[in-house]
């Protein structure tokens, strides 16, 4: 399994290109923009892209969408729960003053635990709301995708229509961290870190800023 990442547009969210080094099958988890410059590093790499995998439907990871799909043979993926931030798109992209592009499509709506196939690697979707109602991470061998949900030393905002801080702690503390803590942990903005460093020291659950 190859792991690059693109970090991309206005708010520098983080895009990972994943390749199953078998069958050279490529996603995509996240489409924030840039993409002339995701596609000169999918076209590098020699893979295929066939999925994009949303984290969750805020526009830093959704904006990419229509200009990937008119290039590659590609299916998109989201938590249901998010399908109503899709449909406020054109909202979104007023509420943070940004230029037109065109709505994303999404091909599948996902639920928690289901599993995605890219070549010979598993994902697991696992539903983890609070920073939106649809938030997923996606765990796959000792990978973990989280999003916006969960960052290095931080957690995403939850004052964002759908936000709550109470459901994204129990989906912090009871999903995530009931993981493997040598699992790393791929965020949608900012540096990668580790399941077990984030139980130690994230100062909003860690148990360090508990003493
Ligand atoms: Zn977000
Ligand atoms: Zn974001």
């Amino acid at each position: 399994m190859i792991i690059k990442k693109l970090t991309v547009g206005a708010f520098a969210s983080n895009n990972y290109l994943v390749i199953c080094e078998d069958t050279k099958e490529a996603v995509l988890i996240d489409a924030g923009g840039n993409y002339r410059a995701t596609e000169d590093e999918i076209k590098r790499s020699g893979a295929s892209l066939k999925y994009i995998f949303y984290t969750h439907a805020h526009l830093d990871h959704i904006s990419g969408d229509r200009e990937l799909k008119r290039n590659f043979q590609l299916k998109t993926y989201l938590h249901r729960d998010d399908k109503f931030l899709v449909d406020k798109f054109k909202e979104q992209l007023s509420m943070f003053g940004m230029q037109e592009v065109e709505s994303p499509i999404i091909d599948e709506y996902i639920n928690d635990g289901q599993e995605l196939k890219v070549g010979n690697l598993k994902f697991k979707v696992i539903h983890t709301p609070g920073h939106s109602p649809g938030s997923v991470c996606y765990l796959v061998k000792s990978s973990l995708f989280s999003g916006d949900t969960l960052f290095a030393d931080s957690v995403g905002r939850t004052d964002l229509p759908g936000g709550s801080y109470e459901r994204l702690e129990k989906s912090i503390v009871n999903k995530l961290f009931a993981l493997d803590e040598n699992i790393k942990v791929y965020p949608g903005h900012g540096a990668v870190t580790t399941i077990g460093h984030e139980k130690q020291n994230n100062p909003f659950f860690g148990l360090n800023s508990r003493i």
